[in-house]
């Protein structure tokens, strides 16, 4: 368990409730209610594919160049393309001004969004090439991993990489004894668990299960439902921003004729 949630639960203030004799929580949010997602494709001029998420108060960025020639040489694959993801996270994407460059929490979660998103693509189509991905973000309120899978996975289809499915992620977890869906910062500083997942929805494969705290193992079951529950509602959102794109080129062309 991360020391910072240890920190946080015993730095809890006192009296502070998660959830309100209501079912309400702090943000006014129901237990399975998600926060409010939008959702843009194509954002960036100058990558090859991009979008943009708001997911909450987090603010997420990516972008995607390739396939393309890959540097240095010898890490190319004679078979299939390299995926390669960096997460960052601007300096003030929180509340105290993080340090710049990776660090050990960015370097693992570039690692697991590598990891969540390479099922659904068809690497093997494009040996000795790689596909790069970034993923900023400029603000951050817990969730930014998923959040972060949701905005790579519309950039890449953005860029028309071809891919099995899109993945689409959320998480879940336990806040005052409850299984909620999606938590924010205070939930999950103050909270007992948080599971990230991330899906490809057309076979109901799960292509990232994280557990950060504690749970049982029927409380990890409920929680891992209700998170892909999560990401099948996110996975339409992606598909209509896919759409929008299409439709504004669409009206372009036609209002050119
Ligand atoms: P995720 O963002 O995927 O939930 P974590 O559980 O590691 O990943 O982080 C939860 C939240 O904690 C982040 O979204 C961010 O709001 C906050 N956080 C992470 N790293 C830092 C940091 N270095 N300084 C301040 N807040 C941070």
């Amino acid at each position: 368990m991360k020391v910072k949630r240890v920190e946080a639960m015993m730095g809890r203030p006192e009296g502070l409730k998660l959830i309100d004799e209501n079912g309400k929580r702090l943000d006014g949010r129901k237990k399975y209610e998600l926060r409010r997602i939008d959702m843009e494709v194509g954002v960036l001029k100058n990558a090859d594919g991009s979008a943009y998420v708001e997911w909450g108060k987090n603010k997420i960025l990516a972008a995607v160049y390739g396939p393309r020639e890959i540097h240095p040489k010898h890490l190319q694959r004679p078979d299939m393309a390299v995926l390669r993801v960096r997460y960052n996270m601007a300096p003030f994407s929180v509340e105290e001004r993080k340090k710049p460059g990776p660090d050990r929490r960015s370097v693992e979660i570039s690692k697991v969004i590598r990891g969540a998103l390479e099922p659904a693509l068809l690497l093997e189509m494009f040996p000795r090439t790689v596909i790069d991905v970034f993923i900023e973000v400029l603000q951050a309120d817990a969730g930014t991993r998923v959040a972060g899978i949701t905005a790579a996975s519309l950039a890449l289809a953005d860029a028309g990489v071809p891919m099995r499915d899109l993945v689409a992620a959320c998480a879940a977890g336990k806040i005052d004894g409850e299984i909620v869906l999606d938590l924010n910062k205070d939930e999950d500083n103050y909270g007992e668990a948080d599971v990230p997942v991330a899906i490809m929805p057309l076979k109901n494969d799960i292509t990232l299960l994280q557990m950060d705290g504690y749970l049982t193992r029927d409380e990890l079951l409920e929680a891992v439902k209700l998170a892909i529950k999560g990401a099948k509602a996110v996975y339409q959102k992606q598909r209509e921003a896919l759409k929008e794109k299409y439709l504004q080129i669409a009206q372009e062309v036609a209002g050119n004729e």
